[in-house]
């Protein structure tokens, strides 16, 4: 059984139809990237898969079980986590509070430490800023700060907007090494980017959105290989 499922997913911002159909699963283990131009629909599926939308057709199954009626915070609670667009960190708490809050649904204190041990030591940057506020930090620190709040989480599914927005070139490869290393420590991602060349390349697996509908689904190697790709998303021809 996939650990998270989509099913026939149907989405609407008022009259508009922004998911069309998604189906798609995220097996344990895997990075699974939906990679798709600006308006695709991909923010939109991770905000349906966290609770935030509510679909109007379709189902969403973790371990099975149908998430989808389920408020944001059940769906929490249950391990799928959203790391949120890089800015929206709380700005007025430093770097500490802010980590401290993603993990406000655990009560652990020993494993709690432990993990937040484990974030400095993915980004030794926040460790470096702890008391600061998260308003005050750069961008790519921000973006740090948003990930380590959801591994706070515990996550089982960690979902990941963008990690490489507005990020320098040298930072974006550093977040997506760090993102491999997060899933090779055994968390479960489902990575949505623009930047389709980072994210096929650390991706086991990839689909591809385009105005709400998935066109293609493959390996990432393969999806790397396709023309389509090459053409639309790479850069390539
Ligand atoms: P981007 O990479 O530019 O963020 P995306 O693939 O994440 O794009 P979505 O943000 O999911 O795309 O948007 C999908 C579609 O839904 C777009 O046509 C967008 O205009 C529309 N949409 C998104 N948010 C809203 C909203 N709050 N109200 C109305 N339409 C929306």
């Amino acid at each position: 059984m996939p650990l998270l499922e989509l099913k026939n997913v149907h989405t609407y911002y008022g009259n508009i139809h922004a998911l069309k159909g998604i189906s798609l699963v995220v097996e344990e283990g895997e990075i699974v990237t939906l990679i798709g131009s600006n308006g695709a629909g991909k923010s939109t599926t991770l905000r349906t898969i966290s609770g935030l939308l509510k679909p109007r057709q379709g189902e969403i199954l973790f371990k099975g079980e149908r998430i989808d009626h389920l408020p944001p915070h059940k769906i929490v609670e249950m391990g799928v986590i959203q790391a949120p667009e890089g800015r929206r960190i709380f700005p007025r708490l430093t770097v500490r509070e802010n980590l401290e809050i993603g993990a406000f649904l655990r009560k652990d204190k020993a494993e709690i430490a432990r993990d937040m041990e484990r974030v400095f030591q993915l980004f030794p940057r926040l460790y470096e800023r702890l008391n600061q506020r998260g308003g005050t930090l750069s961008g790519g620190e921000q973006q740090m700060l948003a990930i380590g709040r959801a591994l706070m989480g515990r996550p089982r599914v960690l979902l990941l907007d963008e990690p490489s927005m507005g990020l320098a070139p040298v930072l974006v490869e550093q977040i997506f090494s760090i993102i491999g290393d997060i899933n090779a420590q055994g968390t479960t991602i489902l990575l949505v980017e623009q930047n389709a060349l980072m994210a096929l390349a650390i991706a086991h697996r990839g689909y591809v959105l385009q105005t709400g509908e998935i066109v293609l689904a493959d390996t990432a190697h393969a999806l790397r290989e396709n023309k389509l790709v090459q053409h639309a998303y790479l850069g390539v021809g």
